[in-house]
């Protein structure tokens, strides 16, 4: 079941659209999405275009509406969440303007209850339950990275002084175990998750609200022996909550806030160019364009399989994507909606 479910992927990328609630304080504003069809086709009504000239709509594989759960998102993602356990690479991120649920998806509320624990909290700790479940078979270690890309600048975000480093991680070895921590008990999940999410939230507050001009990479590595042929096999899990992908007006912006905008710009087009050079099964794909594309690069496309033994890769094509686009769900959004949008219809 779960190898047709991931034969399904159309291309190795699976996109859904997850449309957040209007929030408490927020007027009622004309809502852009006007219909949700059997949750794979969204209608966006230009608010200044009345009629049916100013409709566009849009296809998923999946879209999560306002009401939808973390529960009902999760529950969705699994299958890919567990293929890790057997060799695949996942990535997943989160694409979207500031303020339109990236987090809220990735990682959950600012406290979050079990039930509102986003995609990361989940995931870790799905991988970390179902590797206990058959420590008969194949031992199992977890481990845990968590960065931070800013101006094109990887920042560990669990070293214990959370200073910024240089991250070796991508271009000496891409297995090295560079700040990587094990995990051995649920609560060593939510103890590692906290101090990353705390790392980050500080330099949020000291460089005003950094974290949505910067993208954050939680890293599962899961290597399993079997017992009894000594194979091992390698899977990776990259959850990715990226920076708010809003355009930023040239003519306001100088100094930092012009170099920020345009490394995120950068990076967030070397992502969507990476995406889209896979959908096209292009032979040549342009990884090297940012720190983002060169960091993610072994869950996106074609991923190698590690067998130890050999002490040589093989590439193994096991990998998956699955993007999560986030919309705001209020009329003054309709041009930032629209961009993020063609974002994804051009990697779907
Ligand atoms: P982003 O990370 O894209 O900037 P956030 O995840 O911080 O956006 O979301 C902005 C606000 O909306 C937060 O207060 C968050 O708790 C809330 N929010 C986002 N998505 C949802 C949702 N699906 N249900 C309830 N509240 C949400
Ligand atoms: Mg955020």
């Amino acid at each position: 079941k779960l190898f047709n479910e991931l034969q399904d992927l159309k291309g190795n990328i699976r996109v859904y659209c997850r449309i957040r609630p209007f929030l408490p304080g927020e007027t009622e504003k004309l809502s852009v999405v006007e219909n949700i069809s059997e949750n794979r086709k969204l209608v966006i009504a230009n608010p200044s275009k009345p009629g049916k000239d100013g409709k566009r709509s849009f296809k998923f594989n999946k879209v999560f509406g306002p009401d939808s759960t973390q529960g009902e998102v999760f529950s969705d993602i699994q299958p890919f969440v567990k293929s890790v356990v057997d060799g695949y690479n996942v990535c997943i991120f989160a694409y979207g303007q500031t303020g339109s649920g990236k987090t809220y998806t990735m990682t959950g509320p600012n406290g979050a209850t079990e039930e509102e624990w986003g995609i990361n909290y989940q995931a870790l700790n799905l991988l970390f339950r179902v590797s206990q479940s058959r420590r008969k078979h194949v031992l199992y270690e977890v481990g845990v990275q968590m960065v931070e890309i800013y101006n094109e600048q990887v920042r560990d975000l669990l070293s214990s002084d959370g200073s910024p480093r240089k991250y070796p991680y991508f271009e000496q070895d891409r297995l090295t175990k560079w700040n990587m921590h094990p995990v051995i008990s649920t609560s060593d999940v939510l103890d590692l998750m906290d101090t990353g999410f705390k790392n980050r939230a500080v330099s949020a507050t000291a460089l005003n609200s950094r974290s949505s001009r910067s993208h954050s990479i939680v890293t599962i590595h899961v290597r399993g022996k079997d017992l009894k042929t000594g194979t091992v096999l390698y899977g990776n899990l990259h959850l990715v909550d990226l920076a708010g992908s809003e355009r930023v007006d040239r003519s306001e912006v100088t100094g930092d806030r012009l170099k920020e905008a345009q490394h995120i710009n950068k990076s967030l087009s070397s992502l969507g160019d990476v995406i889209f050079a896979l959908a096209q099964k292009s032979p040549h794909v342009p990884y090297r364009n940012s720190k983002l594309t060169q960091v993610l690069q072994s869950s996106l496309g074609t991923s190698f399989i590690f067998i130890l033994k050999l002490q040589k890769p093989s590439p193994g094509g096991k990998a998956k994507t699955l993007m999560f686009v986030q919309l705001n769900p209020d009329a003054t959004s309709y041009s930032e909606t629209m961009s993020t949008l063609k974002f994804a219809e051009r990697v779907s």
